[in-house]
């Protein structure tokens, strides 16, 4: 594996791939991923990507970014998601991406806090269709070179200056690997937990490094727990029933089969009433119900989810099928500005890494495609604006605290949930017990 790049890219995302393509053509990029390349929490994204529809949408996506994180958010950030979305459409289009269109041009549809239709998707596999035409793209750029089960164990850094990042590479070699620009690309925390609808290897390690080494973090303690996951007593990752589903009409129920919310409240409130009512009745569950909807919108609108639960014994188009919460995104990050850089120069974060503050509390539905996107392509311009012309000089890096890579992840996985405890002990309480971290 080389020992050098222009700019190296952690992770094989949306935002890792964005940020690769955003680049110019002649600057060396090694992207590094720990597991296959296709295994990403982009792929698996269901719902959509929201955009401005038209500029008269602009105050009403604006407000309803901003109620459901609980006006945490910061303004300038949703500011410049929105007002970047329709470049960033176009962007997707010419690489490609297809998305749902009726006879007057794109389709949209809604979800849980968003006042109008402003979605676009691809039946219920936006994810995998964005990220594999990204990946498609990348494949084709000689710059651009892919090392897979390669995981980053650390970053370098001289002087507060990133010099690059140290990695374990598919064959169990750890080495260093030198760049002018590192953009961390790594994901959420889901891996952390017992039940999330994330890949279990998407394990916040950057979050951890950057505690290491002493790069702020912000609103760590800002975790989304999904309301409707398909309940099952098997282990792995959660499988989701998006929200786009209740969007649609979908409707949740007790075990009396009565209805107990309004499905499309922000998922921090939908989540909060199933959890209430699954204590009252004793259950790990509750039923969400979409046979009225009709066979045929359901299997033309939602194929995947519709397969996934027959194969899991439910037939949503007769019947309801148990749903519960879990962990599902991460509105916190290494604290980053609007053009994701982190406190230490030459070093980035992007998606669900990163935090600019733009989802506050709580992220409306759909809008983490869009930000990946907006801040990747952000990234990629300041980093090409102020490329230095130098790799940095090679330093001495003692690799023997990497060898025990068990013990390791112990460690950052310890320094992310004390750091959780520390800013919200009653999260940390309910969500982080041993019973769903162990
Ligand atoms: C089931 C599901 C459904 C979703 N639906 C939607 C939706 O409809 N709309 C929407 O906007 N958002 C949705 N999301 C959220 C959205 O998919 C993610 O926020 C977004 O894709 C994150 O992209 P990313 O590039 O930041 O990270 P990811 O796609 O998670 O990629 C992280 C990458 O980092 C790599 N990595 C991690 N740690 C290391 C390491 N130490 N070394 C090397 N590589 C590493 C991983 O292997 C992976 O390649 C959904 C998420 C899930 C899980």
């Amino acid at each position: 594996m080389a020992y050098a790049a222009d700019v190296i890219i952690v992770g094989t995302g949306v935002a890792g791939l964005f940020c690769a393509l955003q680049l110019p053509e002649d600057t060396r990029v090694l992207m590094v991923t720990k597991d296959k390349a296709e295994h990403s929490d982009s792929y698996l994204a269901q719902g959509g990507i929201s955009a401005l529809r038209t500029p008269d949408d602009y105050d009403s996506y604006f407000e309803d970014t901003m109620r459901a994180g609980h006006y945490e958010n910061n303004p300038d950030s949703v500011d410049v998601m929105i007002r970047s979305s329709p470049q960033i459409i176009e962007d997707l289009v010419a690489f490609g991406v297809e998305f749902e269109r009726t006879a007057d041009g794109l389709s949209y549809t809604r979800e849980g806090a968003h006042s109008t239709f402003r979605i676009l998707h691809h039946k219920d596999i936006t994810g995998y269709e964005i990220t594999s035409k990204l990946m498609a793209q990348v494949q084709k750029r000689p710059n651009i070179q892919i090392e897979e089960y390669t995981a980053m164990m650390d970053i370098m850094e001289q002087n507060r200056v990133c010099t690059g990042v140290i990695v374990k590479t598919r064959d169990g070699r750890i080495q260093p690997v030198y760049a002018k620009a590192v953009v961390l690309a790594t994901g959420g925390l889901g891996g952390l937990f017992r039940h999330s609808t994330n890949y279990p290897h998407i394990t916040g390690d950057a979050l951890a490094i950057a505690l290491k080494h002493r790069i702020p973090l912000q609103d760590i303690h800002y975790i989304q727990i999904h309301p409707t996951t398909l309940y099952t007593r098997q282990k792995g990752r959660s499988f989701l029933i998006s929200e786009s589903v209740r969007g649609e009409g979908a409707v949740l129920r007790n075990a009396e089969g009565r209805r107990f919310v309004d499905e499309l409240l922000p998922r921090d409130v939908v989540t909060k009433a199933i959890w209430d009512e699954m204590k009252k009745t004793n259950k790990q569950f509750v039923y969400l119900s979409m046979e009225h909807m009709g066979e045929d919108v359901i299997k033309k609108r939602f194929p995947n989810i519709y397969a996934h639960c027959l194969q899991q014994g439910y037939n949503i188009t007769k019947e309801p099928v148990p749903v519960t919460p879990a962990q599902h995104y991460f509105m916190g990050g290494i604290a980053v500005d609007l053009d994701s850089r982190t406190a230490m120069e030459r070093l980035y974060a992007v998606g669900e890494t990163g935090c600019n503050g733009v989802h506050g509390a709580n992220r409306l539905a759909s809008n983490s495609l869009l930000e990946s996107l907006v801040f990747a392509k952000r990234a990629a311009r300041h980093i090409a604006a102020y490329m230095p012309a130098e790799l940095p000089p090679e330093q001495e890096v003692d690799l023997q605290p990497y060898t025990d890579m068990q013990a390791l992840r112990r460690q950052y996985k310890q320094w992310i949930l004390d750091e959780i405890k520390r800013k919200d002990r009653a999260f940390y309480d309910q969500w982080c017990n041993d019973e769903n971290t162990g």
